[in-house]
């Protein structure tokens, strides 16, 4: 059940048609694990916090660099040097303190993604490298996980969502294994993904709209434009193939 102030907290979001107290009840009862606590995962986590999820888990392990503040949004110059996870944890227990959030300083790996991801309803992917997502991907697969990708380059982003059984999956969408890198990146760009993430793990947990899912949403902000692209299953996938297809 709502509190009454949970439902003035709420009030416009209740207020669409199709979301409603029962809506809110179901944030309120969602668990969402969110990898990473930087360019997405600040925006993510925001949104989510905000939008009243009941239970969040975001896993980082790097501390808060000068060079990360021009789109790492929960990090401020105060905490150069700060564990990233205590810096994004002090910062999101403040914005609403109806939820339960936890946040742990680990580099997912083939090892430990297990016990991260265990007890989460949804995945969330706010992570800046291939190999890490291909892991998360392969996890959340496993353990009929929906999973909602977010990527960002310079001006460009994209977003899809893998509802495990049913959709294409990130490996049908991509082979290959590009190496970490630094690479150039607009604060507003994961700001827009984002947002676009938190929107489609809303509606999910909702049950409301058309997912993304089976199409890539591509973001130009240069050109200002919005694309979609249509993602197959690939029947030969290495991460997905095997799974019993559900409708
Ligand atoms: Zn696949």
């Amino acid at each position: 059940m709502l509190t009454p102030e949970e439902v003035e907290r709420y009030e416009r979001q209740i207020m669409i048609e199709g979301f409603g107290e029962e809506g809110q009840e179901k944030l309120k009862q969602a668990k969402v694990f969110i990898a990473g606590a930087g360019g997405l995962g600040s925006p993510v986590s925001i949104y989510l916090m905000a939008a009243g999820v009941g239970t969040m888990r975001i896993a980082d392990h790097d501390r808060v660099e000068l060079s990360n503040l021009n789109r790492q949004t929960l990090h401020w110059d105060e905490d150069i040097g700060k564990r990233k996870v205590d810096s994004a944890l002090e910062k999101l227990k403040r914005l609403n303190k109806e939820v339960k959030i936890e946040a742990t300083e680990e580099t997912i790996s083939e090892a430990n993604v297990s016990q991260l991801v265990a007890g989460f309803d949804l995945i969330v992917d706010a992570t800046d490298n291939l190999p890490t997502r291909y892991i998360l991907n392969k996890t959340a697969l496993e353990k009929d996980i929906p999973f909602f990708h977010g990527a960002v380059y310079g001006f460009e982003g994209r977003a899809m969502t893998i509802i495990p059984s049913q959709t294409a999956c990130l490996k049908c969408l991509y082979h290959g294994v590009l190496p970490r890198e630094k690479f150039p990146v607009l604060g507003a760009t994961p700001a827009v993904i984002a947002c676009i993430q938190a929107t489609e793990v809303i509606k999910y947990i909702v049950g409301i709209g058309e997912l993304l899912t089976n199409r890539l949403l591509v973001f130009d902000g240069l050109d200002m434009k919005f694309t979609e692209l249509k993602v197959k299953k690939d029947p030969n996938c290495e991460h997905c193939s095997h799974l019993a297809r559900k409708e």
